[in-house]
């Protein structure tokens, strides 16, 4: 056949997640917007702070636009990596250099491109289970080997499965915090726990086993700390993206910074660079480049977020649902009162409730609710929630 097969299948089946999204948008047609209560896209629902917006003016008024809007270097213009590295350097005592930061086109781009950086026959890359489903799709196609350890029961990391996981073959460990879809923010005492894990490891391997930091989230925690994994491990390469702290997700920008106490720092910077090239991922969207340089480390209104968790963690908990209290992004994962979470997942839709099923997060028994939504869908879905729970015969609580 002329085409690749693997690919074809890829476009063809879409992500679950897609899937539920544009059904949910076939139905808004059918019986109007507000009937239907997509919980299914992380897509962030609040604007993005002023700053952005300013700034995009500020840039279009004072800079000629051919220079704006231009090619940059090709792992993105030097006033924002160093504007990055400082920020880094600054805000978490980072070490990180300007020359070992590479922009990209969000955390998507940002991962492809280290998975590929990393990647040789026969390597494994540990995934801490329930995962982000596109891990699998970008790891495969690196020519790496998924690994799952399994998360503990309050999502938190479970070091004995990650010993069991972590062998001579690994390449890296992906780390998720804020974690979508659990909504866990891991410890500082567990990170360093798996720091001290991670060296043995690397120890017995007689090679560094790589750290990557998948962060999307950080700046979205409702009080828990997010402890910088840069300092706390030096073979460590962040995956960072605007996507969600600005709410900037469609316009696809983040950088790689890979930290200047790794194994062969330069010689991973080099090859991130290679992969960036191969990927067709050069010079990142050079406006947003510039915008981001001007707000890192801040965030759209977090406190929306954290209102649409409360009722939506109350409500749930109130009608018989089992859900661990999210710390961040903005995910809940709820338990499905039967095994099966896709048909769980169908009788919600009865009630034009679109959630996702666990099973392409890597563990089976548990829906996915985004709750980056406007307050008044989950005002308006939180009835739905209630006949449902009454349909599995839930047990209500007064709490
Ligand atoms: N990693 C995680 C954990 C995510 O949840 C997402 C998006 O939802 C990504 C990576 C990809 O982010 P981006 O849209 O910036 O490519």
């Amino acid at each position: 056949m002329s085409i690749n097969q693997t690919m074809r299948r890829l476009g063809e089946e879409r992500s679950v997640i897609r899937e539920i999204f544009e059904y949910g948008n076939a139905r808004k047609k059918e019986i109007g917007a507000d009937k239907v209560f997509d919980f299914s896209l992380g897509n962030p629902s609040v604007a993005p702070p002023h700053e952005v917006n300013a700034e995009i003016v500020r840039l279009i008024a004072e800079t000629p636009s051919v220079q704006l809007h231009g090619y940059t270097s090709a792992a993105g213009a030097p006033e924002v990596r160093a504007a990055v590295a400082e920020y880094l350097q600054t805000a978490f005592g980072a070490p990180v250099s300007a020359s070992h930061v590479y922009m990209t086109c969000g955390a998507a781009a940002s991962l492809t491109i280290s998975l590929a950086a990393m990647s040789e026959a026969g390597d494994e890359f540990v995934v801490v289970a329930p995962y982000f489903p596109e891990y699998r799709v970008f790891i495969e196609r690196a020519g790496g080997k998924v690994v799952e350890a399994k998360a503990a029961a309050d999502f938190h990391l479970d070091l004995a499965a990650l010993d069991r996981a972590i062998g001579a073959r690994t390449k890296a460990v992906i780390l998720n915090s804020p974690n979508n879809p659990t909504g866990a923010v891991y410890g500082r005492a567990e990170l360093q726990a798996l720091a001290a894990l991670l060296h043995k490891k690397s120890a017995e391997k007689g090679a560094p086993v790589y750290l990557i930091a998948d962060e999307p989230y950080r700046e979205l925690t409702y009080g828990a700390e997010v402890a910088c994994l840069l300092n706390l491990y030096p073979h460590t390469v962040l995956c960072y993206s605007f996507s969600k702290s600005l709410s900037l997700a469609g316009e696809r920008i983040g950088y790689i910074a890979v930290s200047d106490d790794c194994f062969d720092a330069d010689g991973l910077f080099a090859a991130v660079c290679g992969a960036g090239r191969a990927l067709g991922y050069v010079c990142a969207p050079a406006l947003f480049q510039r915008v981001c340089a001007k707000c890192l480390g801040k965030s759209g209104d977090i406190a929306a977020y954290r209102e649409n968790r409360d009722l939506l963690w109350n409500a749930l908990r109130k009608y018989g649902f089992d859900c661990v209290p999210p710390e961040g992004a903005f995910y809940l994962f709820v338990r499905s009162p039967e095994p099966d979470a896709k048909a769980f997942c169908e009788r919600a839709k009865k009630y034009e409730l679109l959630l996702v099923p666990s099973d392409s997060f890597g563990v089976e028994g548990y829906v996915r609710i985004s709750y980056c939504v406007a307050k008044e869908t989950i005002v308006n879905a939180l009835p739905a929630f209630q006949k449902l729970a009454e349909e599995y015969e839930l047990q209500q609580t007064d709490k």
